[in-house]
């Protein structure tokens, strides 16, 4: 299958299959788990290398990033400012007590890439979660960012001729 990255094509086509994609997802619902795990993990490793997301970053533009205080501190240390700058500048606190980016899109976005690449946090690092067990148990989550993000539209579209939906 022929990859599209082009962002604005990916959201005019997602808008045209939203029926559907409905419909396939509840398809999938009722497919054995393990089958379905293993064909998206197939895919995953054979789609998502062929998609460059330093040219991309659309993710970055509509996540709401969950940060760890360890992850404060690494960013402390790689942009040399202090922990409490990092918080006062980056961070905000959610109603669950957690520590979030304060800003959508990202503050370490430029253009479609990441400033902070190689010292970027476990939430951008594991998103699209496509790796993970469960896909079918993450169905709405994921969904979600298909007609956002180039490695999900594809593994979707070439899971659906998989199993010749
Ligand atoms: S830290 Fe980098 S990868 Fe993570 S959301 Fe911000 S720009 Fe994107
Ligand atoms: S994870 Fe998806 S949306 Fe994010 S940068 Fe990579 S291809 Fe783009």
């Amino acid at each position: 299958m022929q990859l599209i990255t082009d962002l604005v094509k990916i959201k005019q086509i997602a808008e045209e299959k939203e029926v559907e994609n409905d419909h396939f997802q509840s398809f999938l619902k009722h497919q054995n788990e393990k089958q379905i795990d293993s064909l998206i993990q197939e895919l995953n490793e054979s789609i998502t290398p062929q998609i460059d997301c330093t040219n991309c970053g659309n993710c970055c533009k509509s996540l709401m990033i969950h940060i760890t205080s360890e992850e404060t501190v690494q960013l402390s240390n790689h942009l040399n400012i202090s922990v409490d700058q990092i918080k006062e500048q980056y961070i905000e606190q959610s109603e669950q007590g957690q520590m979030i980016m304060n800003t959508v899109p990202c503050h370490f976005l430029t253009n479609t890439s990441c400033s902070i690449y190689e010292h970027r946090f476990t939430e951008c690092r594991e998103f699209p979660h496509l790796h993970k067990p469960h896909f079918i148990r993450r169905l709405f989550s994921t969904m979600r960012y298909y007609e956002i993000c180039p490695i999900i539209f594809n593994v979707v579209e070439q899971l659906k001729i998989d199993l010749e939906y």
